[in-house]
C-alpha cells in the first residue's frame, strides 16, 4: 500500500461527498478511517475550527487515538458527550469515537495552530496537519518571513492569516524515541523532513510541546498536507451547505410558531404550543415554561419527548430556586444560560433539575413588555446538550415572539372578561324579551323552553309531582265586543297581576295564548295544584277588573293535568291532558277547575 500518495486514494471519496452532498459527518470519519488503515497509525481530526463559529469542536477519531487525546487534555475538556459510532466502514477493525469538545477547553498545541497553521509534531509523537480556509494546508514559510520581513509584514496587512478549519492528527508508534527534553522550534514542512537534532530556524515561532518532524517520510507529510487541503474545503463547502439548510430549517420553525400564535388567542394553548414547538424544533427531551412572578411559581407548560422521562414533581416549584438564574437575567443582562447538570453543584435549581435525571438545561428568559415573566428551560437527559449561535438565536427569537403572543393573549382576555361581565348586564335585558309586553307575564316563548327543560331526560327522570294548570277567561269575546279591544287589554293586565300576585315569587305564570294563560307546579300534589287553581279562580271572579270602561266583572275556567308515567313522556304530553281538563271544565259550564 502506498501511503505516499495518500491523497490519491481519499480524494475520490471526498469528491463524491461534496457532489452529492454528504453529510460532514460521514466525510470525516470515513477520511479518518481510512488514513489509519493507509498510514498504520491512529488518527483523528479536529473539525469546527472555522474562526468566527463558536459552535462546539468535534473530533473524529479511531479508538487507537483516544488514549493520547485524553491523556492529553484534563479531563473537563472531554466533559461533553462521548457518542460510539458502530459503522461498519470496515477500512479499520478499529471502534470510531467522535468527541464533542467545548471551545474553552482546547489544548495548547490547538490554540497554537489556530494562531499560526502548520505542520508540525509534537514532542508526544503526533503529527499535526492543519487545513487553512485558503486551500492550503498550513504551509506557511516561516522560514521566507523571517528571510523577507517587509514582504512578511505587506503580506499580512493585505492577506491576514488563514484561519483554521481542521486539523488532521496522526500517531504513528515510532521506534526511535522522540526528545521530549527541549522542544525545538516549528518546522516548515515545506518540502523540509526534520531530522532530530536539527536546530530551530532563526525567527521561527516556538510552540510548546512541539518538536520537528520525526518518522513521517517528507512525500507522507506532503500528501497528507493535500489530503488535509482537500478535507479542509470539502468540509467548508458542506458545512455552509449544512448551515444553510439548519438555517432554513430554523426560520421556518419561527415562521411556523409565530403563524401558530396568531391564530390562537387562548394562552393556555399558546405556551403549550411555544414548548412543544421548541422541543420538538430543538430535538431536547423536555421543555418546559415556568411563571415566575408569582409565589408560588408554577409551571404554566410542558413537553416531553418520551412519556418514561421521570416525572416533573410541580410542586417542587420553588422561586427562590430560581433566584441565581433570575439575577442573572435581570442584574447581568444574560440573553440565555447553558447549565452542565452533571458537575455537583450546591445551586438549588441545579439540584431540582438533575434530581429529575436532566444532564444538562439551556434556560431562556421571558419578558413581557419589559417585565420580567419567567423562562422557558430546554432539558437535555440523554446527553449534555450545546446549543450552536443559531439555534439559541431562534430560541431567543421564539422567546420574545412568545411574549407578544402572550401579551396578546392577555389583552385578549381581559377584553372577553369584559365582554362577559356585559353579557351578564345583558341578561336583564334578555329577561324583557321572554316577557310578554302587554301582561309582563312569561311569554310563551319562555313555557316552551321551560317545558324542554322539564322534558330533557335528566331532569323529566327525577321530576315527581308535576303539575300544570291552564286556564281561559270565560266569555272574553264578549268583553272585546262589548268595550273595545283595549279595555280588553286591560282586563288582561288585570288579571295577569292577579295572578301573579296569588303565586309564589318563583312560581311563573306564563301567557300562552291570546287569553289563556298557564301555571308550572313543581313538586305540588294535584291536589295542591286544585287548591291554587281554586285560589285563582276566586281572585279573578272575587272583584271585577277596574277598566277606562267601568269595573267589568270576569270569570275564568281551570284545567290540571299531573305529571303520570302512564301517560306522559314529557312536559307537554301533561300540557296537553291540562287542556283537555280545560275544555272540560268550559264544557261542564264554566267557572271551574278541572282535572285528568
Ligand atoms: P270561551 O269561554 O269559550 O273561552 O269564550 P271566549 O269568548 O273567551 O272564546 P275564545 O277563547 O275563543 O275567544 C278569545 C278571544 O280573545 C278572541 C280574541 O279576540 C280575544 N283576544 C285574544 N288575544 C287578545 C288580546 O291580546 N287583547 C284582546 N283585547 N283580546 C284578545
Ligand atoms: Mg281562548
Ligand atoms: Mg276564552
Amino acid at each position: 500500500m502506498s501511503t505516499q500518495s495518500s491523497w490519491k486514494q481519499i480524494y475520490p471519496s471526498i469528491k463524491t461527498a461534496v457532489i452529492y452532498l454528504e453529510p460532514i459527518d460521514l466525510l470525516l470519519k470515513q477520511t479518518v478511517r481510512t488514513l489509519a488503515a493507509l498510514y498504520q497509525a491512529d488518527c483523528l481530526v479536529w473539525a469546527g475550527l472555522e474562526s468566527g463559529n463558536p459552535d462546539l469542536f468535534q473530533v473524529y477519531a479511531t479508538s487507537g487515538a483516544r488514549p493520547f487525546l485524553s491523556g492529553r487534555t484534563a479531563q473537563h475538556t472531554l466533559s461533553a458527550t462521548e457518542l460510539e459510532i458502530k459503522d461498519d466502514l470496515s477500512s479499520n477493525d478499529s471502534l470510531l469515537t467522535v468527541w464533542q469538545i467545548y471551545p474553552d477547553a482546547l489544548p495548547e498545541w490547538l490554540i497554537a495552530q489556530q494562531q499560526l497553521p502548520q505542520v508540525t509534531q509534537l514532542t508526544t509523537g503526533e503529527l499535526i496537519v492543519p487545513a487553512t480556509n485558503d486551500g492550503r494546508s498550513g504551509t506557511r514559510s516561516v522560514s521566507s518571513a523571517s528571510t523577507y520581513p517587509d514582504n512578511e509584514a505587506i503580506a499580512s496587512q493585505s492577506a491576514p492569516i488563514p484561519s483554521l478549519q481542521l486539523v488532521l492528527v496522526l500517531n504513528r508508534p515510532s521506534p526511535t524515541q522522540i526528545t521530549q527534553a527541549d522542544p525545538v522550534e516549528l518546522q516548515s514542512s515545506t518540502g523540509t523532513t526534520a531530522i532530530p537534532g536539527t536546530t530551530a530556524i532563526p525567527g521561527t515561532t516556538a510552540i510548546p510541546g512541539t518538536t520537528a518532524i520525526q518518522g513521517w517520510s517528507p512525500a507522507e507529510v506532503e500528501s497528507l498536507e493535500v489530503v488535509s487541503s482537500q478535507l479542509g474545503l470539502a468540509y467548508s463547502a458542506l458545512y455552509w451547505r449544512q448551515r444553510l439548510e439548519q438555517a432554513r430549517q430554523q426560520a421556518s420553525l419561527v415562521g411556523r410558531i409565530i403563524r401558530l400564535l396568531n391564530s390562537n388567542l387562548n394562552p393556555d394553548e399558546i405556551v403549550g404550543r411555544i414548548v412543544a414547538e421548541l422541543g420538538q424544533g430543538l430535538e431536547c427531551d423536555r421543555c418546559i415554561l415556568v411563571d415566575l412572578r408569582s409565589t408560588p411559581s408554577s409551571i404554566l407548560a410542558t413537553w416531553e419527548s418520551d412519556p418514561q422521562l421521570p416525572l416533573l414533581d410541580h410542586r417542587q416549584i420553588n422561586p427562590t430556586q430560581w433566584q441565581s438564574v433570575v439575577d442573572m437575567f435581570l442584574q447581568n443582562g444574560a440573553s440565555y444560560l447553558e447549565i452542565e447538570l452533571n458537575e455537583a453543584d450546591p445551586d438549588p435549581l441545579q439540584d431540582w433539575l438533575r434530581s429529575m435525571g436532566a444532564v444538562s438545561s439551556l434556560i431562556v428568559p421571558l419578558f413581557i413588555q419589559a417585565e420580567f415573566f419567567g423562562a422557558v428551560s430546554l432539558l437535555s437527559y440523554q446527553h449534555s446538550r450545546v446549543y450552536p449561535i443559531d439555534e439559541l438565536q431562534t430560541i431567543r427569537q421564539v422567546a420574545d415572539q412568545a411574549a407578544i403572543a402572550l401579551t396578546n393573549a392577555q389583552h385578549y382576555q381581559s377584553l372577553w372578561h369584559k365582554q362577559e361581565a356585559l353579557r351578564m348586564q345583558n341578561n336583564s335585558v334578555q329577561l324583557e324579551i321572554v316577557r310578554d309586553d302587554l301582561t309582563q307575564l312569561m311569554n310563551r316563548r319562555s313555557l316552551e323552553r321551560e317545558l324542554e327543560q322539564f322534558s330533557t331526560k335528566a331532569v323529566w327522570a327525577i321530576q315527581e309531582n308535576f303539575c300544570v294548570i291552564m286556564l281561559d277567561i270565560d266569555y272574553f269575546k264578549l268583553v272585546n265586543d262589548t268595550y273595545g279591544h283595549s279595555v280588553g287589554d286591560e282586563v288582561l293586565q288585570h288579571l295577569a297581576q292577579r295572578l301573579q300576585r296569588q303565586l309564589r315569587k318563583k312560581t311563573a305564570a306564563y301567557r300562552y295564548g291570546g287569553e289563556e294563560f298557564v301555571v308550572l307546579l313543581t313538586e305540588t300534589t294535584l291536589t295542591e295544584a286544585i287548591d291554587v287553581a281554586e285560589r285563582l279562580r276566586q281572585a279573578i271572579r272575587a272583584e271585577p277588573m277596574k277598566t277606562s270602561a267601568g269595573e267589568i266583572n270576569i270569570t275564568s275556567s281551570f284545567g290540571i293535568a299531573q305529571q303520570n308515567s302512564t301517560y306522559d313522556s314529557n312536559a307537554w304530553d301533561v300540557l296537553q291532558r291540562a287542556d283537555r281538563a280545560l275544555d272540560e271544565a268550559k264544557r261542564q259550564g264554566r267557572d271551574r277547575v278541572k282535572q285528568l
